[in-house]
């Protein structure tokens, strides 16, 4: 055995015969780590990934074998740690891509090819624009404009989504600073947050940095956070939005009703917002199931005292029926594309002035 790095070790087993005998191996080492260590009187748990290349096929070379080895750990990681992957060759092309898609958002950050775009969240009854999400874009030199679907989900495997997220703040921050001087002081702002910001230890303390940095009051601000991420760790979500909460920051989930997730926690966290995920708003007027739940959640929302956000509205027939129901907010095509700050600008201005 051999520890090559802060957290990584190879292990060298000579005298098998196949991959039984590695799995039989690494179903040892995993009973073992899969015990609790105990630090100070806490119970801590490991997390682990293990990658496995076999001598010959895998490489001839110690350096290639290796290198495989090192290669099938980082795809086992990228799909949830404490597990174990072979090398196989086509996990090459795919290790390829991810390296050279990290490399791309390295550079993306350096030479400034990420964008905010704004799209507005609308009062439903009296058509004002209250809000404005940040929604975050990638000029790619090579690709054209992409959207975070393309790429956000494998930032946040390497960790990179904290920088992103960090430059999202940044921007999303110095934005909402010049709406204020222009006097759009009435805007809130919301930004989207991943699972690893959330998790992060300076968290909070970034946050409510940023805002300071450039004069802007808490409450303008708004963290949408997707409700798996916040039951995914419950008690660090509870404590560390909280003490946001107690800034004036505010929080609302993205997504609701999508996840998988019991609703007791929308008592303990400090919540303003619910957003209606866009794919029962598109089944408005085909089904009277999805109906049934828009109704349900707005009145829960009601007695929590929680503001909606109904997303992906489309067409009038949608708006209609969420006038009816007396929904507060609605975000969407038929209201608004994600534009740029300036457009968002001219956007908000144009309606202040009718
Ligand atoms: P989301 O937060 O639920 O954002 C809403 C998404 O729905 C946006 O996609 C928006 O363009 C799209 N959308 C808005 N109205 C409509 C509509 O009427 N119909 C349809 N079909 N779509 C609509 P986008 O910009 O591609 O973003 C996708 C997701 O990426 C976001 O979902 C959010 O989870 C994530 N994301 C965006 N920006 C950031 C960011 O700065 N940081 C992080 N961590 N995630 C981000
Ligand atoms: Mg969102
Ligand atoms: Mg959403």
């Amino acid at each position: 055995v051999a520890r090559v790095g802060g957290d990584e070790f190879n292990l060298l087993i000579p005298d098998i015969t196949g991959r039984e005998d590695a799995v039989m191996i690494v179903s040892k080492i995993f009973d073992q780590l899969k015990q609790p260590v105990e630090l100070e009187g806490h119970e801590v748990f490991v997390s682990f990934s293990i990658g496995i290349a076999l001598f010959p096929q895998d490489g001839a070379s110690m350096e290639v074998l290796v290198k495989n080895a090192d290669m099938a750990m980082y795809h086992t990681k990228s799909h949830g740690k404490n597990g174990y992957e072979f090398f196989s060759d086509n996990m090459k092309g795919l290790f390829q891509q991810q390296l050279s898609m990290e490399n791309g958002i390295r550079r993306a950050l350096e030479e400034n090819q990420f964008e905010l775009f704004y799209q507005p969240q609308v009062e439903v009854n009296s058509g004002r624009v209250c809000g404005l999400e940040a929604l975050l874009r990638w000029h790619h030199p090579e690709r054209g404009l992409m959207l975070p679907d393309d790429f956000v989900p494998l930032s946040e495997e390497s960790q990179l989504i904290i920088r992103i997220g960090n430059w999202v703040l940044e921007a999303a921050c110095s934005e909402l600073k010049k709406w204020i001087k222009t006097g759009l002081d009435d805007i809130i702002l919301a930004v989207n947050i991943s699972a690893a910001q959330l998790q992060q230890q300076g968290f909070v303390k970034g946050i409510l940095e940023a805002l300071k940095r450039h004069g802007v009051p808490g409450n303008r601000l708004e963290l949408e956070i997707t409700e798996n991420v916040l039951m995914h760790d419950m008690d660090k979500a509870v404590s560390r939005l909280r003490k946001l909460a107690a800034h004036g920051v505010r929080i609302a989930v993205d997504d609701f009703g999508v996840g998988y997730s019991s609703l007791g926690y929308l008592k303990s966290l400090p919540l303003n917002t619910l957003k209606i995920d866009r794919s029962f708003i598109s089944e408005i007027q085909s089904s009277q199931d999805r109906n049934s739940i828009i109704t349900a959640i707005i009145a829960m929302a009601r007695e929590l005292n929680l503001e909606i956000v109904a997303e992906g509205v489309e067409n009038e027939g949608q708006m209609d029926y969420l006038k009816a129901l007396n929904c507060c907010k609605a975000q969407g095509y038929l209201l608004g594309y994600p534009m740029t700050a300036k457009e968002a600008r001219h956007a908000v201005e144009k309606h202040k002035r009718c």
